[in-house]
């Protein structure tokens, strides 16, 4: 019916990460535009082909004359008709006397042997002859003779053209073999309109940062007494928690150029095209150091290498290269390459060795002040009402990335310029938030029934967290329909945890089956709407059994399952425990998930009235707050 758990540990979309990057300020390219050259090869190629063919066609076109047998050339002639010849090599070309009867004139061949007659013939009947010389000029033969190779050399340029044109069409330069070279998109200083004021929180990586700023700002003063700065620094964060941002600002600061490319830009369908545009970046960096390359998404050229799957040999190829590049830097080199990944787990060893991405940065997900901060900083474009309440916004934004906090601002202006205000209100937040974590509201399509069941449902869930002892606090209980949900119990909690506790986890299961055990209390069955409920709970239990060593009888062990290891990577982990021990494993999980069904349907039979009452409101109102629930609970008791 719903997926009502706390919906604030949820990890919302992550919204338009990519605008900084793909379409910003500061992305200009500054190769020039390829299109003058192109259009001279264009013109090339097609003069070329339009010349051969016209060649061809011209090598069997005759004036258009009737082409009539020697025999009959020669009765004519006899019988006068003839006015004049045109003899070379062995060919006749002729016009009648009558030339209103017999325009087009005609042509004919030479037999294969001597006619001694015909020049008497000609002679005596007074025929113009013209004799040409059959010889063709050097030049002519050598065309003729070239013109298939021509041709396969025409057919051969536009192939390409077309293919280089699919594998993308904003490829630098002209030239025949340009997909060989670097696609990164290099960033000048004065074009980089990011900095780090405009960068909220991200307090220690920008600190971790500042080292690398001086030694590009004033490379001289390090090489001067030897030491060695880090040349790859790896950042590591999930999405749309700032890495291209702060890379970029870092170039900014630095003042020096910028070069931004992601690791899937490297790799074609060609081997060895992906190391060509390796070379030719880091050769691209070397003549303007100091530089910064950015390599955006490293792990999809450098993923660790398995024995397994085919296809591997570009990626490869590619990964070694970055690799040369990087222990090819002379000391006198000021590149300094920054790569981020938001899978650091599976990278290949190979890339974090000294020498190589030996620094990390981490980038969080902010925690509370620093997503106000960054609330602060979008908003800086937006006019706010007088009653906006950004601690409260991001307050209630636990989760939420760097640009999910972007896009939350983003939603609000939307929502507001569409009914027409002149400034974003608290309101408009509130709703934007809502749309961002629950996703969009659905026009309900429920009988009756449907929403009773839905409304005791929630009622469930929201009495279940009200009295559990570690529960994160009651928001919002609702049965408007979004996304996938038929209704929601949003919770959250007072501060940003890091961990859980064993009681806070067992809360949460008792809330997660809140929704089913008040199903089977009012109607005496269960429904399919608690399927997503179950889902959670049974995997939150099955961490907690076999990772977090939370069951007395399986002890402070670690049991690693099958279905825990990344789903992309590329070998099956196989259980390292036995049997017996799979099969006590989920005996524990049941009882974990049983015990504390009991607790919910202990504390729902005790408050039953409640459960009705709530359950009456939201069929009433739809939506309940935090402080309806207390009123309701509280006025019984
Ligand atoms: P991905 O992993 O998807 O490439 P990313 O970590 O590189 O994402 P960015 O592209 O740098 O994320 O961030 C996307 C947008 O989020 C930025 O353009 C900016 O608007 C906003 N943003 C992220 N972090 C911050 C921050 N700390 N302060 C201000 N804005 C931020």
């Amino acid at each position: 019916m719903s997926n009502s758990e706390p919906q604030s540990q949820q990890q919302p979309d992550s919204g338009n990460s990519d605008d900084a990057r793909s379409s910003g300020p500061s992305g200009k390219q500054p190769t020039p535009n390829p299109t003058p050259r192109l259009g001279i090869l264009d013109s090339f190629i097609f003069a070329l082909l339009l010349f051969s063919l016209l060649r061809f066609i011209g090598m069997g076109f005759s004036s258009g004359a009737a082409e009539i047998p020697y025999s009959q050339f020669k009765d004519e002639l006899r019988e006068d008709l003839v006015a004049s010849v045109v003899i070379q090599g062995d060919q006749i070309r002729g016009n009648y006397r009558n030339a209103q009867e017999q325009s087009t004139g005609f042509t004919t061949t030479f037999p294969p042997f001597d006619d001694a007659d015909l020049f008497p013939l000609l002679e005596q009947q007074d025929v113009v002859v013209v004799v040409r010389s059959n010889e063709q000029s050097i030049w002519t033969l050598i065309l003729i003779n070239m013109m298939p190779v021509l041709l396969l050399i025409g057919i051969f340029l536009m192939a390409t053209r077309a293919l280089r044109g699919k594998a993308g069409g904003s490829l630098p330069g002209g030239g025949l073999f340009s997909f060989t070279k670097s696609r990164a998109k290099l960033s000048e200083t004065k074009d980089i309109k990011v900095s780090y004021d405009d960068i909220a929180g991200l307090t220690h990586a920008k600190q971790d940062l500042s080292e690398i700023i001086d030694f590009l700002k004033h490379p001289d003063k390090y090489l001067a007494i030897g030491a060695h700065i880090p040349k790859g620094i790896l950042m590591i964060g999930p999405p749309g928690t700032g890495k291209t941002l702060l890379a970029k600002a870092t170039a900014a600061e630095a003042g020096v150029p910028f070069f931004s490319i992601t690791g899937s830009e490297f790799v074609e369908m060609f081997v060895g095209v992906g190391a060509s545009r390796v070379r030719d970046m880091f050769q691209e960096a070397r003549k303007v150091a100091p530089a910064l390359i950015f390599i955006d998404e490293i792990d999809s050229v450098g993923r660790a290498r398995s024995n397994i799957g085919i296809g591997n040999d570009e990626r490869e190829q590619t990964l070694n290269q970055i690799l040369a590049e990087m222990d090819g830097f002379s000391a006198d080199e000021a590149v300094v390459v920054i790569a981020a990944t938001n899978r650091p787990d599976i990278l290949d060893t190979a890339l974090t060795r000294p020498g190589r991405f030996d620094r990390k940065v981490v980038l969080d997900l902010p925690q509370r002040d620093a997503r106000l901060d960054i609330l602060k900083v979008h908003a800086r474009k937006v006019p706010l009402g007088d009653n906006v309440d950004l601690e409260t916004i991001a307050a209630g934004t636990i989760g939420f990335s760097g640009a999910d906090l972007a896009n939350l601002i983003n939603e609000a202006a939307l929502l507001a310029a569409r009914e027409g205000k002149t400034r974003v209100e608290n309101s408009d937040l509130e709703r934007a938030r809502d749309k961002v974590v629950l996703g969009e509201k659905r026009e309900s399509v429920l009988t009756d029934a449907e929403r009773e069941r839905t409304a005791y449902h929630e009622a469930g869930h929201a009495l279940t967290a009200y009295f559990m002892p570690h529960a994160d606090a009651l928001r919002k209980v609702s049965i408007v329909p979004r996304g996938l949900a038929m209704g929601f119990t949003e919770q959250t909690p007072k501060e940003d945890k890091m961990s859980y506790g064993q009681h806070y986890l067992e809360d949460r299961i008792a809330i997660m089956l809140g929704g089913r055990c008040a199903e089977k209390l009012v109607y005496d069955e269960v429904s399919s709407g608690a399927a997503n409920d179950l889902k959670q709970a049974t995997e939150l239990a099955r961490h907690m059994v076999t990772e977090w060593g939370m069951n007395e009888n399986l002890g402070a062990l670690s049991f690693h399952h099958p279905e825990q290891s990344y789903p992309n990577q590329e070998f099956m982990l196989h259980k390292d425990y036995s049997e017996h021990t799979a099969e006590l494993i989920d005996d524990e999980v049941r009882n974990l998930i049983s015990n504390n069904e009991r607790r919910t349907m202990e504390t729902l039979q005790a408050h039953r009235t409640e459960l009705d009452r709530i359950a009456a409101a939201l069929i009433e109102r739809e939506s309940i707050s935090d402080s309806d629930v207390a009123e309701i609970v509280g006025g019984d008791s």
